[in-house]
């Protein structure tokens, strides 16, 4: 029995040593939206009774996305998805395996699905799309506020409404959206073309074309360092809504694409490489119908279904979560703040809790 007294004290030692949270070694979070891709998609690539539509029926997109199984429609439309993001991070949405995501707002649209996921609360008050300013602190200006953070966080969407979700005059973030040119002191000829083209190359109202957003903002990356880095993109619910199942497809494509061309620069940046987060994520679901894929809403109880993937040093590769409990989006603004080792809910205590599969333990 004396023996085993060192022993008993060894163990709380280590315990102790052990029950500290584990120091996270991601630095930089970088999160890459796209509006209204459904987990169909994701999970099983192009639909056939879909494809079949007139819009889309051509030889061509066939030829691009069109395979014998699931797996490999998924891997032919979101290839660095399916590859790098799947085979070493989380991914949670697939329905069929029992993991499922959730939008909680219960309205299924934009404003509340990104006002949800940044700021980690379903809050009623956000029920519209209209050009109000956000009540709630989201994590980028959570972040922002933090030692070490303070102008390193910043967003782009493709969609004007950005600075009103995020509140960019309260929050002093840098949000760029829409049509808005980017100024910067230093400004290089590439930049000052996004801009140009970005200006000059108008189809929808409010909202610019993703290669602009995304370029815009993957310049600022290697101009910037930013450690917290939103990119939210918007194709993918345009082209649903304007029923071009052609396009819808190929924006979804694009936005895998920015995705590879994101991690790559990440990797090849001395002050990302190895420390860095990607987070992929959408705003909301759609119908699961031939008609109803269009449209999401509060009419449409399918789109509350979402996906979302995590890729870096601290997510261990469990790949595709199955038999998983339940995720919701507000569960996004907890989950990058504690993924560079931030308490969200010290400031914003109604927020939903962090994933912790996603966690350093
Ligand atoms: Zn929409």
């Amino acid at each position: 029995m004396r023996r085993a007294l060192p022993l008993l004290l060894l163990l709380i030692a280590s315990r102790l040593v052990f029950s500290q949270p584990p120091q996270p070694r991601t630095a930089n979070v970088v999160l890459l939206m796209t509006d209204g891709l459904r987990w169909q998609e994701v999970f099983s690539g192009a639909d056939a009774a879909l494809m079949e539509r007139k819009s889309g029926s051509s030889a061509a997109l066939q030829k691009q996305f069109w395979r014998a199984t699931p797996e490999e429609r998924r891997a032919a439309l979101l290839p660095f998805f399916w590859s790098v993001v799947a085979g070493q991070g989380q991914v949670f949405g697939n329905r069929s395996l029992r993991s499922e995501a959730r939008v909680t707002n219960g309205l299924n649209f934009s404003y509340p699905g990104y006002s949800e996921a940044l700021c980690g609360v379903a809050d009623p008050r956000i029920d519209s799309n209209d050009k109000r300013y956000n009540p709630n602190l989201n994590v980028l200006e959570f972040l922002h506020r933090r030692p070490g953070f303070e102008g390193r966080a910043a967003a782009f969407g493709a969609w004007e409404l950005f600075p009103w979700i995020l509140n960019a005059p309260r929050s002093g973030l840098l949000v760029n959206a829409g049509y808005e040119p980017l100024q910067l002191p230093e400004s290089p000829g590439s930049l000052q073309l996004l801009n140009t083209l970005k200006a000059e190359t108008e189809y929808w109202e409010g909202e610019a074309f993703d290669s602009f957003t995304f370029h815009t903002a993957l310049e600022y990356l290697r101009l910037h360092k930013p450690r917290v880095l939103a990119i939210l993109l918007g194709e993918t619910d345009e082209w649903a809504h304007a029923g071009r199942y052609d396009l819808y497809l190929k924006s979804a494509h694009r936005f895998d694409h920015y995705a590879r061309r994101l991690w790559d620069a990440l990797q090849s940046l001395p002050e990302y490489r190895g420390s860095t987060t990607l987070v992929l994520a959408t705003d909301h679901g759609r119908g699961s119908s031939r008609k109803s894929w269009r449209s999401h809403g509060r009419r449409i109880p399918e789109s509350q279904y979402v996906w979302m993937a995590f890729l870096g040093p601290d997510t261990r590769p469990l790949g595709v979560l199955r038999d998983a409990p339940p995720v919701w989006q507000a569960q996004l603004a907890a989950t990058i703040a504690a993924l560079l080792g931030q308490d969200f809910r010290a400031a914003a205590p109604a927020a939903a809790p962090p994933i912790q599969s996603v966690l350093a333990r």
